[in-house]
């Protein structure tokens, strides 16, 4: 009697520290600035808050290597405003893409900043965070930007994803095609969309546009992307492949 006591409270302490439990319901979403997570992952993310999964979004960088600095203190000096520095123009970025995956459903406790270089990004620095989140949540479906992208930092981004799915360090992989690498013949395929996403979509946008310098929003995205949030108010979903190129249907990703 006592040692069917002993197992049985045995097996309920394995589960409550939660030895062996798999995560496949949580999506983590490593974005190398800010602004790839609300224009490259929407369906995910929105697939995710709107349904059974959690979502985590990890900001790689601050994105302080933009140029758009300069066409935000054009126009505080055409007002007769003092410049901002770097430091305040990464700290806008990052509040128009927390608003932006607020709006979108993301928990403020699942926004996760990081400080890596902006354009210095190293496959090192983004497969700690893998390493560190598929620690936390085994079995959980990690997505980034491709490793087939032209920017170094997406491309950084994608490599340690790759291969850490080589290496078998994790099961479950989406890389992610930015839109103005859609007709270069890329591997991927198109998400679905749900009609109700588009609301709180299109509000996630408009965080990016928002020129408001007392509080902090200086319209950064629409600055230097403008072309592509258009884009996404007429086609929001995300394209992505499974790892090597694979189709959706055939990598492991998808649950
Ligand atoms: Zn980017």
């Amino acid at each position: 009697m006592i040692g069917i006591l002993s197992a049985t409270c045995f097996v309920f302490a394995m589960a409550t520290m939660g030895f062996g439990a798999t995560y496949d319901d949580v999506v983590v979403i490593y974005s190398p600035h800010p602004d790839d997570e609300t224009l490259s992952f929407a369906s995910t993310i929105m697939n995710a808050t709107k349904g059974e999964a959690a979502v985590h979004v990890v900001m790689l960088t601050r994105g302080g290597a933009s140029g758009a600095i300069h066409a935000v203190n054009q126009r505080l000096e055409s007002m007769g405003e003092a410049p901002i520095e770097v430091k305040t123009f990464m700290e806008a970025r990052i509040r128009e893409a927390t608003l932006a995956l607020r709006r979108m459903g993301v928990p403020a406790s699942h926004i996760h900043i990081r400080d890596y270089p902006d354009g210095a990004l190293k496959p090192d620095h983004v497969a700690e965070e893998i390493r560190a989140f598929e620690s936390e949540f085994p079995g959980a479906l990690h997505a980034t930007t491709t490793y087939l992208d032209r920017h170094p930092d997406h491309i950084a981004a994608g490599e340690a994803l790759l291969t850490l799915y080589d290496s078998g360090h994790v099961a479950r992989a989406q890389f992610h095609v930015p839109k103005y690498l859609w007709d270069n013949d890329m591997p991927g395929e198109l998400d679905s969309w749900e009609p109700e996403w588009t609301a709180p979509y299109q509000e996630a946008l408009n965080a990016f546009q928002i020129w408001l310098p007392e509080a902090g929003y200086y319209s950064v995205g629409y600055k230097s992307a403008r072309g592509s949030f258009e884009q996404r108010a007429e086609e929001p979903r995300s394209r992505w492949h499974g790892p090597h190129g694979e189709t959706q249907k055939n990598s492991t990703s998808t649950k």
